[in-house]
Order: C-alpha cells, then sequence, then structure tokens
C-alpha cells in the first residue's frame, strides 16, 4: 500500500503504478475469494483475516446480525486479537444514532470523529479501536468492521481507507448472499434447516462414508392433532417452536437439525454409529417430554417418537432408501406405543 501521497498536479512514478496494479489484484482476488464462500462463518473468518493481512493490524473485529428477528449488530465470536469481557454485551442497536449514521454514510472513522457527531456506545469504545468501517450493500447496513493495533502503529492512509472501502463493499455483497442463502435453507417457524437441506447434507456425508459412519434420526410428535383441536392452530405452532428448541439444544454442533415436516423433525448425525445415535435420540425425546409450552395458562407437554438409520452402503442405495428405513423405524415406535426410540436392524 503507497504511503505517501502525491501532489494531484504530479504524474505518477513507475513504482506507484506498478503498486496500484498490484493493488487492484490483490482487490480482485479478495472480491473472487469473497463471492465463492456462502457458509457464513467461513465468509465471516475469510473477511477478518484479510483485514488482519492487508492493513497489517493486530486486531480486527466485525459487528453483524445474529439473531434473524432483530437489526442489532452484535460482535459476538467474530474477532481475532481482542481481549472481550464476556459479561458485557458488544453491540450497536439498530435504533442507535451511530447505526443510523453507518447505513448512510460510507467512510472510515476514527472513534473520535463518531463520538463527537453521534456518540460511541461504551461498549465498542472499551474495544479501543483505530478505525470503524461501515460494511454496507443494497442499501442496508451489514455490518461494522473494527480495526485496531497496526504492527507499525502508522496511521491509516487516505489510499488504505479507499481500499477498506472496496474490502467493505465486497464484503457486504457477499454477506448478504450468505445471509440469503441460508434463509433459503431454514424454515422460518422454527429456525431449524428445511427437508431439502439435510437431505443434500445426507448426499454430502453418503459421498464421503467410506471414512464416517452417520447416522439419520427421524422424529414425530405423538398424537399433535390433538393438540391443535384441543389449543387451536396457533398454540400447536408455539408447540413446534418448543419442540425445535429442545431438539437443537440436544446435538453436538456438527450435527443438523432440521423441520422434515409439518410436525416431524430430522437430526443427522455424522460420526455415528448406533449406540452414538441412540443416545442423541433418547436424549432429544427426554428433552421434549421435559419442556413445558404454556399459553393461555395452560401447560402443554408432548412426547416424540424416533426412527434411526445408520447408514449402510449396500442397502442405502440412494438417499431415499435410508430415509425409509429411518421412517420404517419411526413407524415401530408409534406401533409400539409411542414416545420410544427405535433403531432401524
Ligand atoms: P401420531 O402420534 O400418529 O403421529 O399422531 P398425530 O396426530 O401427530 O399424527 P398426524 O400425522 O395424523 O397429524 C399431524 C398433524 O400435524 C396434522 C396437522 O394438522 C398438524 N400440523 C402439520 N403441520 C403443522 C403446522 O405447521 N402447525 C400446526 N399447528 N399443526 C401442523
Ligand atoms: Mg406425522
Ligand atoms: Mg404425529
Amino acid at each position: 500500500m503507497a504511503t505517501n501521497e502525491r501532489p494531484p498536479d504530479e504524474q505518477p512514478t513507475r513504482e506507484e503504478l506498478e503498486k496500484e496494479v498490484f493493488d487492484l489484484r490483490q482487490l480482485l482476488e479478495i472480491s473472487k475469494s469473497l463471492s465463492s464462500t456462502l457458509e457464513y462463518h467461513e465468509l465471516i473468518d475469510s473477511i477478518l483475516h484479510i483485514c488482519v493481512g492487508q492493513m497489517r493490524v493486530l486486531r480486527a473485529g466485525i459487528f453483524t446480525r445474529k439473531e434473524p428477528v432483530s437489526d442489532d449488530l452484535v460482535l459476538h465470536r467474530n474477532y481475532i486479537g481482542f481481549e472481550v469481557d464476556h459479561d458485557i454485551e458488544y453491540r450497536i442497536p439498530a435504533e442507535s444514532p451511530l447505526y443510523r449514521f453507518l447505513r448512510e454514510n460510507r467512510r472510515c472513522y476514527e472513534p473520535g470523529e463518531l463520538e463527537r457527531k453521534v456518540g460511541l456506545p461504551s461498549a465498542i469504545a472499551r474495544l479501543e479501536p483505530d478505525l470503524l468501517v461501515p460494511v454496507q450493500a443494497k442499501g442496508e447496513l451489514h455490518g461494522v468492521l473494527v480495526l485496531a493495533e497496526r504492527i507499525d502503529q502508522s496511521a491509516f492512509t487516505p489510499k488504505e481507507q479507499d481500499y477498506l472501502l472496496s474490502v467493505a463493499l465486497f464484503a457486504g455483497i457477499a454477506i448478504s448472499n450468505s445471509v440469503l442463502f441460508e434463509r433459503s435453507r431454514t424454515d422460518m417457524m422454527t429456525q431449524l434447516k428445511m427437508r431439502h437441506t439435510l437431505e443434500s447434507c445426507v448426499a454430502e456425508l453418503r459421498s464421503e462414508t467410506h471414512r464416517h459412519p452417520f447416522a439419520l434420526v427421524l422424529l414425530d410428535i405423538d398424537h399433535f392433532k390433538t393438540v391443535n383441536d384441543t389449543h387451536g392452530h396457533n398454540v400447536g405452532d408455539e408447540v413446534l417452536k418448543t419442540v425445535a428448541n429442545a431438539l437443537r439444544s440436544s446435538i453436538r454442533q456438527n450435527d443438523i437439525a432440521a423441520r422434515y415436516g409439518g410436525e416431524e423433525f430430522a437430526a443427522l448425525l455424522p460420526d455415528s454409529g448406533k449406540r452414538a445415535a441412540w443416545e442423541v435420540a433418547e436424549r432429544i425425546r427426554n428433552s421434549v417430554a421435559s419442556e413445558v409450552t404454556t399459553h393461555d395458562e395452560i401447560e402443554i407437554t408432548v412426547t416424540v417418537s424416533a426412527g434411526i438409520a445408520v447408514y449402510d452402503a449396500e442397502r442405502d442405495i440412494t438417499t431415499a432408501d435410508l430415509i425409509k428405513r429411518a421412517d420404517q423405524a419411526l413407524y415401530r415406535s408409534k406401533q409400539e406405543g409411542r414416545n420410544r426410540t427405535t433403531v432401524a436392524d
């Protein structure tokens, strides 16, 4: 990055032009790399590493939207180098003057300038950033980059700030695409993956199965029609959300939870044989049975029946074969009295 700025009437030197070409090539590479990543966490990681490497800073973070229901930007786990206090929430509320200002203005800002103009939330000031950069795309604020502690302690030149704005623009478009992609794979009511997402994950695991076993658990709420008939469809929906939360909190980070159909759920468990899958299915079943949905002071509890199939390359020629075996095991659980788990043999 050029650190010396030329007077405007002077011709650029050959060295400066070469540097410019180099920077543009770098930007092109960054743009290619960011636009080829749809996986959200991978993308955030890439953005942070690009900032650290290109801007020679020791600390970089990005405030982004975390909850689908809120536009607030939070730091969450998206930072490198910062020492964060886990008792403090690092948040830029969507209603704050800072958020509105950064949505409307596309420039790099030193914290002092923002403090004077719109005020800085104290949690952000505590990070002691040197520079804040809005990450915008399609008229929306998708994030705010915070950079701190340059290795050589120099200030960011206007050229470097322009460069950062280009990186932020690519980052904004990539984040926006990734969020849309994730949304198209997620059931909005329960925030679980949709059936087609789960099935493409099964297909992916099948292609690498000579290395790892994996299991599919199908779950179906017992007598769910009675819940709807007794309390109404809206209350039924609340119960579905309770079941989804119980499912989500009973699995590991690498497992995938899906809403498979109306009141049917699924868990895809990589690296799991019969015994491990059984334990997870039982944990889900017990967790669902212990959760209560409260509506108008009425407490509703439901149970689920589960069917497990562990992938067997000889029998599961297609993804549908594996699903069918899990479904048959689930059917047996229903037949044998519900609120139980059956493993397909
Ligand atoms: P079983 O124990 O045999 O599974 O009994 P069940 O009553 O749960 O079985 P069934 O599959 O016959 O009924 C499922 C019901 O789930 C029927 C449908 O109205 C309800 N349902 C499906 N999707 C939704 C939804 O999104 N919201 C609500 N509230 N109900 C739903
Ligand atoms: Mg059903
Ligand atoms: Mg049911």
